[in-house]
């Protein structure tokens, strides 16, 4: 038996399909993961096109001889679903997908019921199944990526809340009038402890904070060009001004900060590609770099950043008393630094007998977990009993 997991995000759309083993077989991959880029013109018809295509695809791969006991589907999206499957409110990234009734299409063309979810759900999933929340009733994963959200799972299973929303946990205000969050409210989690909230921050502070602060990474916001040539490793020469050197001819980076599995070298990606900008997540990568060498305004960022993340993991603790949060996303590329600043600040949010037996730990599956985990709700849907254990 067969189970395709894709996950669609906001620039691609990833797919693989596994073999659903004996009962203590795990799922294994039968071949690469597919990537293929989001429909240029946002259409929700060129998506479907394109699901369907990718469903024909995978079909092909499985043997001949198997292919009529079938292949379950599971997929993740961005946005609001509801129990159903149905898509409610528009999916950030994909606009024009308000009310579409995704599942039901989907399930037609393949001929199975194919599940649906929001994607940090699918990723929950994943790690409840087969991560770092295996054998745990109650888990709550959260995203730390361009966005914030969160995946809750109690009494073994996920939880979507009575419109999609349950998780929505990016929105949750930390400081009251503060950053204005694309949603509407001001002082979303979101605005401070995602990668492109860590990079404003770090911004802020650099203007704002006093001598203390001083040092390369404060430099190389303010633009010091000797120190931010040292940070590059890209030495500029001292009589030309920066205005006359020319951009560096190397290709756009193809490695993204958000994309980065946990546990890969952070100099995976070439400094030098790494675009500048307050606002964009690769900047978050510079501060967890100059963290490393004990930078002084990165712990600042990092502390405000993790003390908010503390805020939010004890709202989550106070609500459900889950036996386990995980963090996953691209910003725990930095490492288990992530997990250790919320640790850090918890005690300052949660009532000490809450925190006893309350367990944070880091996300083992990396990006792919959305594209497993909707593999894993399908496969458990068809009652394959797979094992619980990854292969
Ligand atoms: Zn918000």
């Amino acid at each position: 038996m067969y189970s395709l997991g894709i996950d669609i995000g906001g620039t691609s759309i990833k797919a693989c399909l596994y073999r659903m083993g004996e009962p203590g077989g795990g799922l294994e991959a039968v071949a690469e993961p597919l990537r293929q880029a989001t429909p240029s013109d946002g259409s929700y018809r060129s998506m479907l096109d394109l699901l369907h295509r990718i469903i024909d695809h995978h079909r092909e791969l499985i043997p001949s001889e198997q292919r009529n006991s079938g292949m379950q589907i599971g997929l993740g999206t961005p946005g609001l679903v509801d129990s159903r499957g149905y898509l409610r409110g528009d999916a950030v990234n994909i606009p024009g997908w308000t009310g579409v009734q995704l599942k039901d299409e989907l399930s037609e063309y393949a001929g199975v019921e194919v599940q649906v979810a929001n994607d940090v759900n699918m990723a929950a999933y994943a790690e409840w199944r087969l991560g770092a929340g295996t054998g745990s009733d109650s888990m709550v994963f959260i995203s730390l990526g361009t966005g914030i959200g969160s995946g809750i799972i109690t009494r073994g299973g996920p939880v979507a809340g009575h419109t999609g929303m349950a998780g929505e946990i990016g929105h949750l205000v930390v400081e009251p009038g503060g950053r204005q969050c694309k949603c509407g409210l001001k002082g979303c989690l979101e605005r401070y402890s995602s990668a492109s909230g860590i990079a404003l921050t770090a911004q802020e502070l650099a203007e704002t904070g006093g001598p203390e602060l001083d040092g390369p990474l404060r430099s190389l916001i303010q633009g010091n060009r000797i120190q931010r040539s040292r940070i590059l490793g890209n030495p500029i020469p001292e009589q030309r001004a920066v205005s006359d050197v020319a951009p560096p001819s190397v290709a756009p980076a193809t490695v993204d900060f958000r994309d980065v599995p946990p546990g890969a070298s952070s100099t995976a990606q070439p400094r030098t590609q790494r675009p500048a900008g307050p606002d964009n997540p690769a900047d978050a990568q510079g501060v967890y770099e100059a963290l490393e060498q004990g930078d002084p305004l990165a712990r600042a960022v990092h502390a405000s950043s993790s003390r908010r993340l503390a805020q939010a993991a004890a709202a989550v603790a106070h609500m459900l008393n889950p036996r386990l949060i995980v963090l996953g996303g691209g910003v725990l590329a930095a490492g288990d630094v992530i997990v250790q600043g919320v640790k850090e600040h918890l005690h300052e949010f949660v009532m000490p007998m809450a925190l006893d037996d309350l367990e944070i730990r880091r996300t083992v599956l990396g990006p792919d977990a959305g594209m497993l985990g909707a593999a894993a709700m399908a496969a458990d849907f068809a009652g394959e009993g797979y094992s619980l254990s990854s292969s």
